[in-house]
């Protein structure tokens, strides 16, 4: 059978590692499983969420409602924005890719760090679209600037803010000054799936969806709740843009495309706070015991605004081997050979399974 030729191109999108792989395959119990894979937050999600769902359980066998009137309220409070600034998707994944459609095609470009998430690439690739890649696996803005100035035809700017999986970030001044360089016509999407995280660690880091758009009518802001939320398993994302661009990503938008309870979670997870600002605060708890770690092995390691850090290994250690070993002894970590790079993305755990990280690590990493 043939399929379009833009398929050819596409590499499967590699996701971090079930625990029931682990299971199976190395016959180890599952509550004895770690993963630090897929940026999931360790605290799981809040009670008064899951108490939520559970009491709708019941309500299963009706569609959704399609307006998402409750969840795009909520998110009209939180950001000070009006419901028809808001799409919502079946993650921001799904929005990436709305919008990806809705304006890059085989006669124009996008463009985007060498290094960061997947996912823009493989949307990009599925509509034959011509890609293009700063030199640094960092986002530099002003590789950005140099690239997008030297050409006509850039339809969609990406910026991961933080980046996954380097996890940088950039300020906003910085951001701010970049954008007004860029012209109203080009699509710049900042998407913000560890932008709590940021906003935490370093108030000059966070980027405000109404005060973005405001500035700037070319702005698509993406938001999740798969991660500092703990929703990862309900697929709920949302995007915040002016009302033209809201408007022509709703034309691609299936009906129906979020569950009953995933709608009535992420509504929920907006109401406490309280559990999100703890995993915020023990998140960068932790994650100093991750750079005093690596410091200690003397291991380079970009400074992260995230729930995950990177170790670049260099000519250290293979990441694939590191990778396999701990997944043996039931810990999945995410090696980042499909980028291209000597390095591993490890997620940032609670204290005893970062306990065990540790120990399992330093055996491997001061082997032979
Ligand atoms: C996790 C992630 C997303 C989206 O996740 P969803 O679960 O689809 O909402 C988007 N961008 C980046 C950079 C991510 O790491």
């Amino acid at each position: 059978m043939e399929f379009n030729e833009e398929l050819k191109d596409i590499k499967n999108y590699s996701a971090g590692k079930p625990i029931e792989l682990v299971v199976r395959e190395y016959g180890i119990k599952p509550e004895n499983v770690i993963k630090l894979a897929s940026n999931e937050n360790p605290y799981g999600s809040s009670p008064k969420v899951v108490e939520a769902v559970r009491e709708i359980c019941d309500k299963m066998y009706l569609y959704p409602d399609d307006s998402m009137y409750e969840l795009k309220e909520g998110l009209s409070k939180r950001f000070d924005v009006k419901s028809d600034e808001i799409i919502i998707g079946a993650g921001s994944d799904q929005i990436l890719e709305f919008a990806t459609r809705a304006k890059a095609n085989k006669t124009n470009s996008v463009l985007m760090a060498k290094t960061t998430f997947a996912m823009y690439e493989i949307y990009a690739k599925a509509v034959g679209t011509n890609i293009l890649k700063t030199p640094s696996d960092i986002h530099k803005l002003d590789e950005f600037l140099k690239i997008y100035k030297s050409r006509k035809d850039i339809s969609i700017i990406f910026l991961c803010m933080p980046n996954n999986p380097m996890g940088e970030t950039l300020k906003k001044s910085e951001v701010y000054e970049f954008l007004k360089k860029i012209d109203k016509n080009t699509l710049v999407i900042i998407d913000g799936a560890y932008q709590e995280f940021a906003a935490y660690k370093d108030e000059r880091m966070k980027i405000e969806p109404k005060d973005v758009i405001e500035n700037f009518s070319n702005v698509l802001y993406l938001g999740t709740f798969s991660k500092a939320y703990g929703l990862g398993g309900m697929r709920v994302g949302y995007g915040i843009a002016k009302g033209e661009i809201i408007q022509n990503l709703m034309k691609l938008r299936p009906p129906f495309n979020i569950t009953t309870l995933s709608l009535k979670a992420a509504t929920q997870s907006l109401k406490d706070n309280d559990f999100v600002e703890k995993c915020l605060k023990n998140n960068f708890i932790q994650m100093k015991r991750y750079e005093e770690f690596a410091d200690h092995l003397k291991i380079e390691y970009i400074p992260s605004y995230t729930n995950f850090i990177t170790f670049l290994l260099k000519n250290s250690k293979n990441s694939s081997e590191i990778s396999n070993f701990l997944l043996k002894k039931g810990i999945i970590i995410r090696d980042l050979k499909s980028y291209g790079l000597n390095a591993v993305r490890i997620t940032i755990g609670k204290k005893d399974e970062n306990d065990k990280f540790f120990t399992n690590f330093s055996q491997i990493y001061n082997a032979g």
